[in-house]
């Protein structure tokens, strides 16, 4: 197996250009366990460690722009104020080890269903930017899964990149698993308030062949109390899980089965609309 190791984000570039069929390496911590199972054997890896150009973030015009190379220590760390949705979701990712290595890119990288980072990117309203020595493309994150553990992106293209706005307003998210880490979710949900725009943002995990949205959810939102700020009625509440609940695709599985993933999102909408609205309620007082 070739090992190729450029030092800049322009060779790791015309490096993949070369070499198509090589595979990234950011943390390893997807691409090593399927190395080590067999379950992969690539006729070259392409390891990015060196590239402190994915390591960095910072304001993009109006939106931040995060490194693809960020791990989730970082995340948690350092933008647990401006992303903490993408923080909650971080804080749950596998153990302190794993956090440490792990990075948002890679998560992009594998697309799986169950991937953390992807409800919140979703209910966000992220885009993805990868590159290649042809040129840069932002994806909405939404487009950029394809299907179970398949993405957009093209065989000589990296990930340089996530852009995702700054949170206008609470965010929460949840996840159902047998504990608390260590474990691939049963099913998640995110969701992030805009009270400017009277908008919520929603993103399920593990419940369909891609991470979704779930836009009646999200139309729903809009009707809720924003003007007054009054307590939601548990009407309501039960409203948005159900549609949360109604927009999933699951499928029975070692992990769960459908019905039970589709329970557990009706509840896991209701309460994170419940905690982000307390939260948006008392930011009024
Ligand atoms: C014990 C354990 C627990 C885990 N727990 C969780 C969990 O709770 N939640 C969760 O979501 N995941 C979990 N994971 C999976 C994994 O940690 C995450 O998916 C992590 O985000 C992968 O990041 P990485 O940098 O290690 O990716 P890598 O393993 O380096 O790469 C993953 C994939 O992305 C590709 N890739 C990486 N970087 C780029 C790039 N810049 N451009 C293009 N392609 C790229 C690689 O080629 C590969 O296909 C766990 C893994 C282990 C081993």
């Amino acid at each position: 197996m070739e090992y190729l190791r450029p030092s800049t984000w322009d060779e790791a570039l015309g490096a993949k250009a070369a070499h198509p069929d090589a595979v990234p390496i950011a943390g390893g911590t997807d691409v090593m366990v399927e190395l080590n199972f067999d379950r992969r054997r690539p006729s070259a890896l392409l390891d990015l460690s060196r590239l402190h150009e994915i390591t960095e973030w910072g304001p993009d015009g109006v939106v931040l722009r995060v490194g693809a190379g960020v791990t989730y220590r970082r995340i948690i760390d350092e933008l647990g104020g401006s992303l903490p949705g993408l923080a909650m979701a971080a804080r749950t990712v596998g153990s302190p080890q794993i956090r440490n290595r792990g990075t948002v890119g890679g998560n992009l990288g594998s697309a799986s269903p169950a991937g953390d980072a992807h409800p919140p990117l979703l209910a966000a309203g992220a885009r993805v930017e990868v590159a290649s020595v042809r040129g840069t493309r932002r994806i909405p994150v939404a487009e950029f899964f394809a299907g179970p553990k398949r993405s957009a992106l093209a065989p000589d293209e990296l990930i340089a990149a996530f852009l995702v706005p700054p949170a206008a307003g609470a965010q929460q998210f949840a996840k159902v698993g047998t504990r608390n880490a260590m474990v691939i979710a049963v099913c998640s949900f995110a969701l992030a308030l805009d009270p400017v725009n009277r908008t919520a943002g929603t993103g399920i995990g593990s419940a369909g062949p891609t991470p979704l949205r779930a836009p009646d959810a999200e139309s729903f939102a809009s009707e809720l109390p924003w003007e007054s700020r009054d307590p939601l009625p548990d009407s309501a509440v039960a409203r948005f899980g159900e549609l949360v609940a109604a927009a999933a695709r699951p499928i029975d599985d070692v992990r769960g089965s459908a019905a039970y993933r589709r329970h557990a999102l009706s509840v896991l909408g209701g309460r994170t609309l419940r905690w982000a609205w307390e939260e948006y309620r008392c930011a009024s007082t």
